[in-house]
């Protein structure tokens, strides 16, 4: 088959395409695999409990569950789900936002996809413009998304040491230059994969530069505020019109539900929504209408930080203090875990690479992601990005506990050379 370029971009192997390959091969395998690679979010009974009660209201109702599950959305996604959203975020936040700033899509992976091909690649009087990723390490899933090659430009970040195993990046604003090739600024907060949360003033300071440069600040709150709220230290929500706020149901616990939320000025909502329409028609309407009843009370917002937040919070101490305690000894160092659902670890001057440790750990069928994935768009070579590790601390706490405690046992190996 002759493939079109862009068949080629979307079929040459993606390191998103082999990670998902190879954890869906690994899962399927017999071998019992202790996951702490994946994304996938907890499943958390409490929370479980308040949509299996949607649920079943929806079958209890008559008509309500064919009028969920029978109609197509209009593009720019459920207009009950969005005018309820947009009340809350007035109501709560105050921000000037109303149905006209929001749209869903299929997931927030497929709002990056189209918000980034619509700001950044090449533009009919001929220029070519990127996406800057102002702190690498970040989300591995923006890699690929872009219609055309050298999409992302990305910086290294400041990094602070706050104790003897604790540190945390920061935006290194002096080398932070934005050009003309640049289309929009994006950042992940909570960022995947390091649980970094950038200050308010970094995203004022990031604001202030997209406003300046007239283009586009994108907030990717995958597991950010106001939900899920996974998120361990201070962080004001924020939107305003040069702003576009990504959501997503995912990590609120509905991730095949696959709903993603835009809120953005009403430009960029109509461009998201005629992209929906040829895209996908419209999206899909199953996560509006699971979530519809807790947008409305505000549920949703007590749920995230009352049951969501501190059942992660936990996990991230917990391994924590598992990790300070077995890699006693080591020259180790854990991101600061300020949300998200990963620890993400730095082997100062580790004797091999961060991909030869994946694969000595899953050798010892314990699965993680190795850190070089992490850098889209950074050009230079930098060692720390072959000495770290993201792993997820999302799953049960035994299989957390023992996936750790291979991890801490390989890595002493390594360093004692016994390896
Ligand atoms: N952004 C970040 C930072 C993520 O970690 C993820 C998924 O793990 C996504 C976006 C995409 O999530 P979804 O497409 O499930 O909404």
């Amino acid at each position: 088959m002759q493939l079109s370029k862009f068949g080629q971009k979307f079929t040459a192997k993606s390191g998103i395409l082999q990670l998902m390959d190879d954890l869906g091969a690994s899962l399927a395998s017999d071998r019992n695999f202790l996951m702490l690679g994946g994304g996938n979010p907890a499943h958390i009974p409490a929370v479980q409990a308040h949509f299996r009660r949607r649920v079943e209201a929806l079958l209890a109702a008559d008509g309500e569950l064919e009028r969920a599950i029978g109609n197509y959305s209009p593009p720019q996604g459920d207009a009950e789900f969005t005018a309820a959203l947009a009340d809350l975020l007035r109501r709560e936040y105050g921000w000037n936002v109303h149905a006209g700033n929001i749209a869903l899509t299929n997931g927030s992976q497929t709002s990056f996809f189209i918000l980034f091909n619509l700001l950044a690649g090449e533009f009919a009087d001929g220029r070519r413009k990127k996406i800057l990723l102002p702190l690498a390490p970040e989300y591995i899933g923006y890699a690929d998304v872009g219609l055309s090659d050298d999409f992302f430009v990305s910086r290294k970040p400041e990094i602070e040491f706050l104790d003897d195993h604790t540190f945390k990046y920061h935006v290194d604003f002096h080398g932070l230059e934005i050009g003309e090739e640049i289309g929009a600024i994006c950042v992940s907060r909570p960022t995947n994969p390091t649980g970094n949360v950038l200050t308010d003033d970094e995203i004022a300071r990031l604001s202030a530069l997209a406003r300046t440069h007239d283009i586009p600040l994108i907030i990717d709150n995958a597991y950010g505020t106001p939900f899920p709220q996974i998120i361990f230290t201070d962080a004001k929500p924020v939107w305003d019109e040069h702003i576009i706020v990504c959501m997503s149901l995912s990590k609120l616990g509905l991730p095949s539900s696959r709903t993603g939320i835009i809120i953005a000025a009403e430009e960029v909502i109509a461009a998201v929504t005629a992209v929906n329409a040829i895209t996908c028609l419209s999206p899909g309407g199953l996560g509006a209408a699971l979530a519809l009843d807790m947008v409305r009370t505000g549920e949703i917002l007590t749920i995230s930080r009352e049951l969501i937040q501190p059942y992660y919070r936990r996990k991230a101490e917990q391994a924590v203090d598992q990790l300070w305690e077995e890699l006693d000894g080591v020259d180790f160092f854990i991101h600061k875990p300020e949300g998200a659902i990963f620890l993400w670890l730095w082997f100062r001057g580790l004797p091999i690479t961060s991909q030869e440790l994946y694969e000595r750990l899953k050798a010892r069928d314990v699965l993680v992601i190795p850190g070089h994935h992490f850098f889209p768009g950074l050009k230079e070579d930098w060692k720390h990005r072959y000495e770290c590790l993201r792993v997820s601390y999302a799953q049960a706490d035994d299989v957390v506990q023992e996936g750790l405690r291979r991890i801490a046992r390989t890595v002493k190996e390594i360093y004692a050379g016994r390896d």
